[in-house]
């Protein structure tokens, strides 16, 4: 079963008309995407609201928090996935490289080739290694077979998953793969769009601790190219894979919203806001 937002990734191709109006690349270090006055409702609930938050590029960021504050929804929000959600309704800016992604300009098309998002279930479609990886590049109109063996080869291998599928990667069906296989096939597929920046929600929790750890690893050697957010509900994985943590709860009126946003170490040793300390030591969430 897919979800909505899971199968609008294999709708027919969109013609893909060339904008863009987003600047290639921001410099390293510096803020890769900017959310301000965030706020998202679903029909006329609120479901999160007053996010400020600014992702620094090449870096890991974790957002962490009980169920339902909204972490899956603004990271939909991050690369226009909510645009997909009957009833959805997102005010306020995200920006990418300077640029606000809901900008009347900015097609969502491109926004979600900048950004990649990799969901908690691996779901490799129903096709070769091969076609999974091509997919993206093959939609956005490269034809020439060289090269996308090169896309291919190239995506599957800074995946870290090249040496365990060259033999039949042509051959072998996607959905043949074991579930820490098939979730580092579909951040191969994220990479061969060539994104700025990689969302994950939850990638490890449906894993084995085995796999978990490669996923880990994985996250950091991609940073290096990458900015990456991440969503976990694993402290421990938030504290080993991420720079920056920003912690999220439920106000009054049940809306999630962001309650503090620091360092991974000042969050996890000396956060400043009694709710954090209170949630990351484990009494409650
Ligand atoms: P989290 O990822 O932190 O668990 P979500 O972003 O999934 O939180 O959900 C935040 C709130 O928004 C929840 O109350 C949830 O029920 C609601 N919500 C999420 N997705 C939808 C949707 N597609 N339609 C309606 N409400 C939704
Ligand atoms: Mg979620």
């Amino acid at each position: 079963m897919t979800t909505p937002v899971e199968s609008a990734l294999v709708t027919p191709p969109t013609p893909i008309v060339p904008t863009s109006r987003i600047p290639d690349r921001a410099t390293p270090g510096h803020v890769k995407m900017r959310a301000a006055g965030l706020r998202v409702s679903y029909g006329n609930r609120v479901a999160v609201r007053d996010v400020d938050l600014e992702i620094p590029a090449n870096a890991v960021t974790s957002f962490i928090g009980p169920s339902g504050c909204g972490k899956s929804t603004i990271l939909r929000c991050f690369d226009r996935m909510n645009d997909l959600i009957p009833g959805a309704r997102i005010t306020g800016e995200v920006v990418l490289n300077g640029e606000d992604i809901y900008d009347s300009g900015v097609l969502p098309v491109e926004v979600r080739r900048r950004v990649g998002l990799v969901f908690q279930r691996p779901n490799p479609f129903p096709m070769t290694i091969y076609d999974n990886v091509a997919y993206g590049p093959r939609r956005h109109g490269v034809k020439d077979r060289a090269r996308l063996d090169e896309i291919v080869e190239g995506s599957i291998k800074r995946a870290a998953l090249w040496d365990e599928v060259k033999d039949d990667y042509r051959k072998k069906s996607g959905l043949a793969l074991s579930g820490g296989q098939q979730q580092r096939l579909c951040i191969a597929r994220t990479l061969a769009t060539e994104p700025d920046v990689i969302l994950m929600d939850e990638p490890a929790s449906a894993l084995d601790p085995i796999s978990t750890l490669k996923i880990e690893e994985l996250i950091e050697e991609l940073r290096q190219r990458y900015t990456i957010v991440i969503v976990t509900h694993n402290m421990q994985q938030a504290s080993r894979v991420s720079q920056m943590t920003a912690f999220f709860s439920l106000g009054e009126d049940r809306a999630g919203y962001l309650v503090e946003y620091a360092d991974t170490a000042q969050i996890f040793t000396n956060p400043r806001q009694q709710l954090t300390e209170d949630y990351v030591s484990g009494r409650f969430g």
